[in-house]
């Protein structure tokens, strides 16, 4: 595995622990999905990082903070589409009876900006991976393909799975 370096701080390390920047007519973008061609820098998942970067590579002409929030943008929508493919391959639990009686340990669990602290609190032992109060009930509803508003749901980490934890890791560390 080749290692890669991150273009704001030099840490090295492996391709999928760091987010892909490429740059088109003199702007960054965040290649989230990996499939963007072309010149790529990659950089760590922390403000610090794309702060770095956007100020070595362009000195002053672009808000680093423009970027960063273009990023976790992406990360969000990115995770809402990959939720949704994961509860049509069944990978999923939803709601927190569900989770509960499951009792899941390796995972990722979304709980919704909808939850009142304390039942959240009961929840986050489930699962290896928590994303908490990022999204709304009705984006993990939208997602799910459910009428109702979800407040809670798990995946397990099987196929697509594996993909969510990472990047919701990715979104976890951007929001630190
Ligand atoms: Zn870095």
């Amino acid at each position: 595995m080749p290692e890669r370096t991150c273009a704001g701080c030099r840490k090295k390390g492996e391709k999928e622990e760091f987010i892909r920047f490429v740059i088109f007519e003199n702007k960054p973008f965040p290649d989230i999905k990996g499939t963007l061609p072309g010149r790529g820098f990659n950089v760590c998942p922390r403000k610090d990082c794309i702060k770095k970067f956007v100020k070595k590579k362009f000195k002053g002409k672009i808000s680093h903070e423009s970027i960063i929030e273009e990023t976790l943008n992406q990360l969000k929508n990115y995770l809402l589409s990959l939720l949704s493919v994961a509860h049509k391959s069944r990978i999923t639990i939803v709601g927190q009876d569900n989770i509960k009686k499951t009792k899941p340990e390796k995972g990722t669990l979304f709980i919704s900006k909808g939850l009142s602290r304390k039942t959240a609190e009961n929840l986050e032992k489930y699962g290896t991976t928590v994303i908490k109060g990022i999204l709304s009930n009705e984006e993990i509803g939208n997602a799910l393909k459910k009428e109702a508003e979800i407040g809670t749901v798990f995946v397990k980490p099987i196929g697509i799975g594996k993909k969510i934890e990472i990047i919701g890791k990715k979104l976890k560390s951007l929001l630190k």
